[in-house]
C-alpha cells in the first residue's frame, strides 16, 4: 500500500545550525512531552556534575558546565524519556500487536513510557501485564530448556549503564556463552578493529581539551549538527582559538558550514561562526582515495624537500613507511581525484594545512566505518596522523565520536562477543568460575543464528534491534523464528511487534529517574567518547512503581536462570551498586578504587597508552602504516548511504522532519543528484522503487519520493530505518563485520509523480 506523500514539502537546505531554530525545536518538543515546570526541572539536571548523563550521544561534558548543558537532540532524548505519555496496560489492551505494526515509528514512540512488565503468550494478539516473578520465570525456563547456552543471544544497546552491563555479561558468561553482540558491532566496530591493529588501542586518543586546542580539525563521515551537537561548541571554541577545520562529507551539512550557539546572544543576533574552511564533498566511499590524495600531496611536499612528514616520529614510532610511500607515489592523481570525487586543489589545500601544523585531530563517525572497507578507511586516517606525528601530544590524535551515551563503557565492561582472555581470566579470578572461551556471535552472526534456527532465545538490553539492524525482512523473520524474545525497554518500538512465539517487555528505570533501593539512593556510571567515566543520578520520581532498574532486571533474570544455588549474590549487587563497582575495580583495568574516584564531580579519565605515553601496544611496539587498495563499485548502480534525519536519534523518530536538509513531513524520500535524475529520466517528486543489488540478490523498497539534492553524482541518500531493508545482511566491513549501510549499490525504478510542495508553493 503506497503511503501518501501529501505532507512532504521541501525547502532549501539550511546553511546554519543551532540558533533560534534549535531553541524553538527544544521548546516545542519539551512543552509537548513535559510541560514548562517538568522541562525546567529535568533539563536543569541534564549533564550536570550531580545530575544525570544524557541518554543521547557520548560527547563529553566540558569542565566548566553552564546552568544549562545540553543540545537540541539531548533535550529531545530526555523529554522523550521523561514524557508524561504512558503506554500502560490499558494502552496494550486497546491495541493488538498487528494494529500497532501499522503505526509509524514516531507514533509508536509517542505512546509513552511502558509502566508494567508485559507478556505476549503464544498465539495471543495483545500484550498483557505480568508479574516480575512470572516474567523472570518465563525467561529462566526458556534458557534452561535450550540445547546449549549458545542457542541464546544477549544483545546490548549503548544506553545500558556500566553497572548493568557488567552484571549482564557476568550473568551471560555464568550461563555459559559469549553471545554478547552490541550496537557497537553496527557502528564503530570498524574503528575498534582498525585502530587496535595499527596503534594497539581500540578507542580514541584525544580529550575534549585536545579538540579545543587543535590547530587543524578534520571532520570526516560525521554530521555533528544532528548526531553530536555539543561538538559544535568545541569546534567553535577551536575556531575562535585560530584552528582550521576541514569537513569531508558527501552532503553539505548545515552544522559544518556555520553555527550559531543557542546558549549565546550572538547565536541569535550575530552571524555565528563559520565552521569549515575547506569542504570536501567526497563521493560515497571515496574516503580511502581522498585520504591517499592528501597523503600523496604531503609526500610530494616531502619529496620537494619541505618538512611535510614528521620523520623523527616516523623513524622512532612506526613501521611500513616505505610501502606506503611507494603506493602513494605510484597512484596517479587522476585515479585519486576520480575515485574521491574531490578535485586536486582541495586535496592539496588540505595537505597544506596539515603540513603547516602539528596539533591535528581527525574526528569521524559512521560515514567512515559502515563500508566494506570501513577498517581501511580508519587505518587511512591513522596513516595521515602518523605521517604528521600527530599522536601522544596535546591537541593531536584520533577521535572516533561515539553516538550512544555508554556504548564505549559497555564494551569496557565486557560486552563483547570476542572479549580478550585477560578479561576472562580476571573474571575467573574474581568469581571463581571458568567463563566460556569460545568467541560468541556479533550482531550480524546473531541474526544468522536466529534465521537458521541455531539461536532460539533473544534478549535485548535496551535498543530497537529490528530497526537498528540491516536486512529488515531477514531480521524480522529471524526474530519471529525464536521461541522467546525479551526486550528491556522504556518505550514501545517496532522490535516489540516483531517477536518470538513468546515475547516479554521488561520496563526499566530511565536515566532521568531516581534509583532508590534498601541500600539507599543509587547512581550509575557511564564512559563517554573520550574515556571519561562519570556518575549519573536521575532526579525524577519513576514514572511507574512497577519499573525496575537495569541491574535489578539482570539480577532477576540471573537468579531465575542460574538458580538459588548460584554463588553470586545477585540480590545484593542489584541493591547496592557500590558492590558492582568493587567487582568492576577488581576485573577491569583502569577502574582501581572506582567507588571513591567516581564520586569526584566529573569522574576520571581512563588510561590510554597512546595518549598518555605514546605507547603502541602492537607487536614490535611501533604503530603500523598500512597500504589499502581503492574500493571498486559497479558504475551501473548508484551508491546509497542511509542517514539520520535531524529529528531522530538512532532509530527513535521525533518528527518526520529533517530541518537542516529542508525535508519536511515525510521520511520516505531519496536525495539524488539532479544530473543523475536527468540521465535516468526521473523528476523531482517522482515516486520510485529502490532496488539494492548484492551477490546476485535484489532487495526492494517501494514508495520513495525523489528529491533533487546537492550530493555527488552516482550517490543517493535515504533515511534509516526505512531503507535498512535494502542493506544486505552479508554486506559488511571486512575485518569488523560492521554492516556497510553507507555504501549500498542501488537502482531507482520510476513510478507515478507526486506533486511535492517546495518552498514556493
Ligand atoms: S551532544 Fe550528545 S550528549 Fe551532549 S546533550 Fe547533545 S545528545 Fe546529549
Amino acid at each position: 500500500m503506497a503511503s501518501d506523500h501529501d505532507d512532504l514539502h521541501v525547502t532549501p537546505p539550511a546553511t546554519v545550525a543551532g540558533g533560534l531554530g534549535a531553541t524553538r525545536s527544544i521548546a516545542s518538543y519539551c512543552m509537548d512531552h513535559l510541560g514548562p515546570v517538568r522541562s525546567l526541572r529535568t533539563l536543569s539536571h541534564l549533564n550536570q556534575a550531580r545530575g544525570f548523563d544524557c541518554p543521547g550521544c557520548a560527547w563529553p561534558d566540558p569542565a566548566d558546565r553552564g546552568f544549562i548543558e545540553l543540545c537540541e537532540n539531548g533535550a529531545r532524548a530526555v523529554a522523550d524519556e521523561a514524557t508524561h505519555f504512558r503506554a500502560d496496560p490499558a494502552f496494550w489492551a486497546a491495541h493488538a500487536v498487528d494494529d500497532l505494526a501499522a503505526w509509524s515509528d514516531r507514533d509508536l514512540n509517542r505512546a509513552g513510557r511502558i509502566t508494567h512488565p508485559m507478556l505476549l503468550r503464544p498465539g495471543a494478539t495483545h500484550y498483557a501485564p505480568v508479574s516480575w516473578e512470572e516474567a523472570f520465570a518465563v525467561v529462566g525456563e526458556h534458557l534452561r530448556a535450550l540445547p546449549s547456552p549458545d542457542a541464546a543471544v544477549f544483545y546490548t544497546s549503548g544506553r545500558t549503564s556500566n553497572e548493568a552491563a557488567f552484571l549482564y555479561q557476568l550473568f551471560v558468561r555464568r550461563f555459559g556463552t559469549n553471545n554478547l553482540p552490541d550496537c557497537s558491532n553496527m557502528c564503530h566496530e570498524s574503528s575498534g578493529t582498525g585502530l587496535t591493529e595499527v596503534i594497539g588501542v581500540g578507542k580514541g586518543t584525544v580529550t575534549l581539551d585536545d579538540v579545543e586546542n587543535a590547530e587543524v580539525i578534520v571532520v570526516i563521515g560525521q554530521n555533528p549538527g544532528t548526531n553530536h551537537p555539543r561538538m559544535l561548541t568545541a569546534l567553535q571554541a577551536a575556531k575562535r582559538a585560530g584552528a582550521h577545520i576541514v569537513a569531508v562529507n558527501p552532503l553539505r551539512e548545515a552544522a559544518l558550514v556555520r553555527f550559531q550557539h543557542p546558549k549565546k546572544v550572538q547565536g541569535y543576533l550575530g552571524h555565528g561562526t563559520d565552521i569549515a574552511d575547506l569542504y570536501l564533498q567526497v563521493r560515497i566511499n571515496g574516503d580511502v582515495a581522498l585520504l591517499q590524495g592528501v597523503a600523496k600531496a604531503l609526500v610530494a611536499r616531502h619529496d620537494r624537500g619541505e618538512p611535510a612528514l614528521d620523520l623523527p616520529f616516523l623513524e622512532a614510532h612506526t613501521t611500513g613507511l616505505d610501502a606506503l610511500l611507494d603506493q602513494l607515489r605510484a597512484t596517479s592523481w587522476d585515479t585519486l581525484v576520480a575515485a574521491s570525487g574531490v578535485d586536486r586543489p582541495h586535496l592539496e589545500a588540505t595537505a597544506d594545512l596539515l603540513a603547516r601544523h602539528e596539533r591535528i585531530v581527525i574526528c569521524w563517525a559512521m560515514g567512515v566505518t559502515q563500508h566494506v572497507n570501513g577498517v581501511a578507511n580508519v587505518q587511512s586516517i591513522v596513516n595521515l596522523l602518523l605521517l604528521r606525528g600527530a599522536f601522544g601530544k596535546p591537541g593531536a590524535g584520533a577521535c572516533p565520536v561515539r553516538g550512544h551515551s555508554n556504548v564505549q563503557g559497555d564494551r569496557t565492561m565486557g560486552i563483547w562477543e570476542k572479549v580478550p582472555d585477560t578479561f576472562l581470566d580476571a573474571l575467573q579470578a574474581r568469581f571463581g568460575f571458568d567463563p566460556p572461551r569460545a568467541h560468541g556471535v556479533d550482531t550480524v552472526d546473531a541474526i544468522r543464528a536466529m534465521r537458521d534456527g541455531r539461536a532460539q532465545v533473544f534478549v535485548a538490553m535496551g535498543g530497537n534491534f529490528l530497526s537498528a539492524t540491516p536486512d529488515t525482512d531477514v531480521t524480522a523473520a529471524a526474530l519471529r523464528r525464536c521461541a522467546l524474545t525479551v526486550h528491556v525497554s522504556t518505550k514501545p518500538n517496532r522490535s516489540h511487534l516483531v517477536h518470538g512465539q513468546t515475547a516479554l517487555i521488561l520496563p526499566c528505570l530511565g536515566r532521568t529517574e531516581q534509583h532508590v533501593t534498601e541500600a539507599g539512593a543509587q547512581f550509575v556510571t557511564v564512559e563517554n567518547s573520550m574515556g571519561v567515566v562519570h556518575a549519573s543520578r536521575g532526579n525524577l520520581p519513576p514514572c511507574s512503581p512497577h519499573l525496575r532498574s537495569e541491574p535489578a532486571i539482570v539480577a532477576g533474570l540471573a537468579r531465575a536462570t542460574l538458580g538459588d544455588e548460584d554463588p553470586v549474590d545477585w540480590e545484593a549487587v542489584a541493591d547496592d551498586l557500590d558492590l558492582v563497582r568493587d567487582h568492576i575495580a577488581a576485573v577491569v583495568p583502569g577502574f582501581e578504587d572506582f567507588n571513591a574516584r567516581v564520586r569526584v564531580p566529573g569522574g576520571f579519565l581512563l588510561p590510554n597508552p597512546v595518549r598518555d605515553a605514546l605507547r603502541f601496544d602492537v607487536p614490535g611496539g611501533k604503530a603500523r602504516l598500512t597500504v589499502h587498495p581503492l574500493p571498486e563499485h559497479d558504475p551501473d548502480t548508484l551508491l546509497m548511504m542511509t542517514v539520520r534525519a535531524h529529528d531522530q536519534y538512532n532509530t527513535t523518530v521525533y518528527t518526520p522532519n529533517d530541518r537542516y536538509r529542508g525535508i519536511h513531513g515525510d521520511r520516505r524520500v531519496v536525495l539524488a543528484n539532479a544530473d543523475d535524475l536527468d540521465r535516468l529520466g526521473l523528476v523531482a517528486g517522482q515516486v520510485v522503487t529502490l532496488r539494492s543489488h548484492h551477490a546476485g540478490q535484489v532487495r526492494e523498497a517501494p514508495d520513495f519520493v525523489v528529491v533533487p539534492y546537492d550530493i555527488p553524482q552516482g550517490c543517493v541518500a535515504t533515511y534509516f530505518p526505512e531503507a535498512n531493508v535494502l542493506v544486505p545482511l552479508d554486506h559488511t566491513a571486512v575485518g569488523s563485520q560492521t554492516p556497510a549501510s553507507k555504501s549500498v549499490a542501488v537502482t531507482l525504478h520510476g513510478g507515478a509523480t507526486e506533486p511535492v510542495r517546495d518552498a514556493a508553493s
